[in-house]
């Protein structure tokens, strides 16, 4: 999932300040499951608008509605009458969702009210890491199921550097070295031998920004000269 955090209160009131109708708008998936955009959150932070916002005096309507996701545009097209009736939208998506929901609402501003954080996994209540980079070359085939590029401070190919210290990460000593656990992961699962050899550089490539990925069943739509 993706995870993020809703950002500071004054932030988002300052970046809203001089706008009389605003929809806060939330999403249904990622963000709602990190407590950070979901429909909950859509109300809590509308009430604080509308209550911040009387207080100063300020004659400001705030509206709400929380899609079941922002990252496709489908749903995105079933809030066309709030957004125009809205002189600015908050949007409490990941940052992908943010930037569709602009893309589909050109002229209106959107703002976000969350800083995207990472792809990870609830680890307990109201805890999340980390553990994966979408680096589009996936390793952990190779490492134990335990992603270096994500796990390891310094994203190492090949591991542990000369820093680490009785298992420990040398940037972060409360941290174990990612690599230590990928070494005592595969001599657990007899696979230890795949780490003698040193692993190729990393393939940046495969890294492009911005990614894009067509499903080989739709080849032949988005790219007509594939066969
Ligand atoms: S190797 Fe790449 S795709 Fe696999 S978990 Fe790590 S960052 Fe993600
Ligand atoms: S000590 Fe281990 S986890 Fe830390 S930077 Fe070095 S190899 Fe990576």
């Amino acid at each position: 999932m993706i995870v993020a955090q809703r950002k500071p209160f004054p932030e988002i009131k300052q970046a809203l300040a001089s706008y009389p109708n605003i929809l806060v708008a939330g999403c249904g998936t990622c963000v709602a499951v990190c407590l950070a955009g979901g429909k909950k959150e859509v109300g809590l932070l509308a009430s604080q608008l509308r209550m911040s916002f009387g207080m100063d005096q300020k004659e400001v309507q705030v509206a709400e509605v929380t899609l079941e996701r922002q990252c496709d545009r489908e749903f995105l097209e079933t809030i066309k009458e709030k957004v125009e009736q809205a002189d600015a939208v908050l949007s409490l998506a990941c940052g992908a969702g943010i930037q569709f929901l602009a893309e589909a609402y050109p002229g209106r501003p959107v703002y976000p009210g969350v800083n995207t954080t990472f792809i990870g996994v609830a680890e307990a209540a109201g805890l999340w890491t980390e553990r994966c980079r979408a680096c589009g070359e996936c390793v952990l085939a190779e490492t134990g199921g335990i992603c270096p590029r994500t796990m390891c401070a310094k994203g190492l190919n090949n591991g542990p550097c000369g820093g680490m210290t009785e298992g420990q990460c040398e940037v972060d000593p409360e941290r174990p070295c990612a690599w230590v656990k990928i070494v005592e992961r595969l001599v657990a699962e007899g696979r230890l031998a795949q780490l003698e050899s040193l692993r190729p550089m990393r393939d940046y490539r495969k890294q492009a920004r911005p990614g894009k990925v067509t499903h080989r069943a739709y080849l032949r739509r988005y790219h007509a000269d594939s066969k």
